[in-house]
């Protein structure tokens, strides 16, 4: 079986490009020219470049010894909420703004639900001198009014979107709309590996680093490549998608993918789409999504702001019907223990997000020799507050 994505932009029956007709000049540019522009030597020594002195790469990949001694196997976390702006987003927005630059374009839209991918976007344009505009639901500007302000400081506009919901898909609405008004200088990044093909293979490329970084070294602290389980959480999938890339091949190591149950799975507020979702189209791409009987989409709920997306990207909707991929749902609860438990065992406050990948431990049972590996996607800096109110400190 294949966990490439194949030439029509499908991962199995997953994927593909389903968009207005007014957007198909910009998509099928960036298809026909993505693979090429990003496997030269110039875009290669510069993409690395910046990921070494920019974003601090390699992030380690760090044994937690008193960790892996409370559960009774051995734990390596990767580091990624040492990156620069505290997440994996990063490596993704360096790679596409490399990618606008080449193509010649000078201004950038992005859509951002908790803003996350929205300051990573603007760290990017900042960094390259390029105007960036990042649309966001009316009710999300107001819940998260830090990011906001972080995308301003880094000279971003933010534009509200005002319909529907007011959250992230009414924002990703906007965003189209944009980019199909202004066809010619813009360029449109994509925070995770969703949208249509080309993006769910492209940003898994850019972010396929991570598991790159941690075949090179497991082999230099354990003498093998392979670790026994890979455990990333997803709420588009990015950071999974980068952990798992040079995994998905090696049928000997276990993949677990983690979403986020909400208040539980039957509570009517959750994010786990692997559970809950239907086949449907979501943003161009035919993938699982939460919606109702009649096909609307369904609001989805998380206590981490990042896991809190309606859908999956194909390449997980794939592994998830396929098998390759064991999918696990942790709730609010299990997460925010889990994350308390590492900043005691470990001395670091993770992202609520990477607190459900955390969470595995308590529900999953290993074997002493297995290796586990952790993805930390993300640094709690952002989530104190929700921490804050959560235990009440
Ligand atoms: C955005 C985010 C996620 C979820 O996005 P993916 O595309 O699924 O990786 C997970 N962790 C952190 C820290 C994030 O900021």
């Amino acid at each position: 079986m294949s966990y490439q994505v194949n030439e029509k932009g499908f991962y199995g029956e997953f994927g593909g490009a389903f968009i207005p007709e007014m957007l198909y000049p910009n998509v099928e540019a960036l298809r026909q020219n993505y693979l090429e522009i990003i496997q030269t030597e110039s875009f290669q020594t510069e993409f690395q470049q910046l990921l070494k002195d920019y974003v601090g790469r390699p992030t380690p990949l760090y044994f937690a010894e008193r960790l892996s001694q409370k559960y009774n196997t051995k734990i390596y976390l990767k580091r990624e909420d040492l990156c620069h702006t505290g997440a994996h987003k990063i490596n993704n927005t360096i790679g596409q703004i490399l990618l606008a630059k080449r193509l010649g374009k000078t201004r950038i839209i992005a859509e951002t639900g908790a803003g996350q991918h929205g300051v990573a976007t603007a760290t990017v344009c900042a960094l390259m001198g390029l105007q960036c505009i990042v649309y966001m639901g009316e009710i999300d500007i107001q819940r998260q009014a830090p990011n906001v302000a972080r995308m301003k400081m880094l000279g971003a506009e933010v534009r509200s979107a005002n319909s529907g919901s007011k959250t992230l898909k009414d924002a990703t609405n906007e965003a189209i709309r944009d980019w199909i008004n202004n066809p010619i200088d813009t360029f449109y990044i994509i925070g995770s590996v969703v949208g249509p093909h080309p993006y769910p293979d492209m940003v898994s490329r850019f972010q396929s680093i991570i598991s790159q970084e941690i075949k090179k070294q497991l082999s230099e602290k354990e003498g093998r490549k392979n670790p026994d389980y890979v455990i990333a959480c997803v709420g588009g999938g990015s950071n999974a998608a980068g952990a798992f890339y040079h995994f998905l091949e090696e049928e000997n190591v276990q993949l677990i993918a983690v979403e986020a149950a909400g208040k539980g799975l039957d509570s009517g507020e959750s994010a786990a789409t692997s559970v809950l979702g239907k086949i449907g189209i979501i943003h161009g791409s035919k993938t699982l999504l939460m919606q109702s009987e009649d096909g609307q989409i369904t609001e989805p709920y998380s206590i981490s702001a990042g896991l809190d997306y309606p859908g999956v990207g194909p390449l997980h909707a794939h592994l998830h019907t396929s098998k390759r991929a064991e999918f696990a749902a942790i709730t609010d609860d299990e997460a925010m223990q889990a994350g308390l438990n590492l900043c005691k065992t470990e001395g670091i406050i993770p992202a609520i997000e990477s607190s459900h990948a955390l969470a595995v431990l308590d529900q999953k049972t290993f074997d002493k020799n297995d290796i586990v590996i952790i993805n930390l996607s993300g640094r709690g800096d952002k989530d104190l507050n929700t921490y804050i109110d959560y235990f009440n400190y």
